[in-house]
């Protein structure tokens, strides 16, 4: 696998992940042999440029790419998050965000009652407000406009659809369709009607449409009856991040990037960013990105591992001396990595 631990917290948190990922691998009896690739934030300072211009072509080489984070304080952000990340799920055409939530037994969050949340946000990765479409005209008068263009395509649509279905198939059989059809007539009546066609061929699982605004009430009031949620781009975005604070917070909220049926590698990464405010402290944590190296294991047909993983990170997260700061802790990203190691080393 190609591992790019790339800027500010990114580094710290591939570094405690890799160990923990080898030897879980290790114990499913397959070996791990990560390549690293220096780019990013640095690499842009020195050289002009955050990966080579071939970064997504030598991606492809492998079936499965870890990334930490990109983006530092002295380099404006479009440089290095197009530069590199965006760049390169685009180049891959990596069409869907996959961002799984769930309660970790001695983690607090916001709820009540935290346990049983196990969810699946599916997001459409290319498309929608984010394509960038639009412009800005009459500047400088009381009339300026800004036009910001969603484009939905029934292709994108379709291939979110497939997987959230699929992926539905094999958990509790349930997806939630979120749109914003009663408002926006165009783009969303069209992921209504190619969502209910897909619908049709999995008789097996369950489809509601919920619209946007009812879904963040429903993911703050009752998150467990959640199973997998079909999201477009900018929908998604959003509602992952609410969805994170469910599991307890940005330092556990592992994605995966990936093209369904296509031979692109996919790519995974923590949902957070680089968090200039905490980097080179110690105190990041590890968990995101442990947790994307699970989804990375399970994808490259090691389940098992991806299992041991996760199993490890619940056993570490259940003592709460174990925590990093974000979670109300004191322990250091490297102290909680260990834990999850040795618990890893001793798992049979
Ligand atoms: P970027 O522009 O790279 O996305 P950001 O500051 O916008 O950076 P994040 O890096 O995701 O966004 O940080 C958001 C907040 O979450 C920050 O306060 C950060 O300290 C915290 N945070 C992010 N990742 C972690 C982590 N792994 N462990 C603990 N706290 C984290
Ligand atoms: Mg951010």
């Amino acid at each position: 696998m190609a591992v790019i631990p790339g800027d500010g917290v990114g580094p710290e948190v591939v570094s405690a992940s890799l160990p923990v990922l080898r030897a879980a691998a290790a114990r499913a009896g397959a070996r791990l042999d990560p390549v690293e690739f220096d780019w990013g934030g640095e690499r842009y300072l020195r050289t002009g440029r955050a990966m080579p211009a071939d970064g997504a072509e030598i991606l492809r080489g492998f079936p499965a790419v870890l990334f930490g984070a990109v983006g530092r304080p002295d380099v404006p952000d479009h440089e290095l998050v197009w530069g590199l990340i965006i760049g390169v799920r685009q180049a891959l055409d990596l069409a869907v965000n996959v961002r799984p939530v769930q309660s970790w037994a001695g983690v607090r969050t916001v709820l009540r009652e935290p346990d049983g949340v196990d969810l699946v946000i599916v997001r459409e990765n290319t498309e929608g407000e984010y394509v960038g479409v639009g412009g800005r005209a009459h500047a400088a008068t009381a009339h300026e406009l800004g036009i910001e263009v969603a484009v939905h395509s029934r292709t994108a649509i379709l291939r979110a659809a497939r997987y959230a279905f699929d992926l539905a198939r094999s958990r509790r059989g349930r997806v939630s369709l979120v749109t914003k059809s009663n408002a926006l007539r165009h783009g969303y009546t069209l992921w209504d009607a190619v969502v209910a066609e897909v619908a049709a061929a999995y008789p097996d699982v369950e489809c509601e449409q919920v619209l946007v605004d009812a879904m963040a009430v429903r993911l703050v009031q009752q998150p467990r009856d959640l199973d997998v949620l079909l999201c477009s781009n900018l929908f998604g975005d959003i509602l992952s991040d609410l969805a994170a604070v469910l599991a307890g917070g940005m330092g556990m909220a592992p994605s995966a990037n990936l093209l369904p049926d296509g031979d692109a590698p996919a790519l995974f990464e923590p949902v957070h960013g680089s968090a200039p405010d905490i980097a080179g402290r110690g105190v990041a944590n590890p968990v995101a990105c442990m947790l994307s190296g699970a989804m990375l294991l399970d994808h490259v047909g090691l389940p098992v591992a991806g299992r041991i993983v996760r199993d490890a990170v619940a056993t570490a997260l259940r003592d709460p001396a174990r925590h990093t700061p974000d979670l109300g802790g004191s322990a250091t990203t490297k102290e909680l990595a260990a834990e999850i190691l040795a618990v890893v080393e001793s798992s049979t």
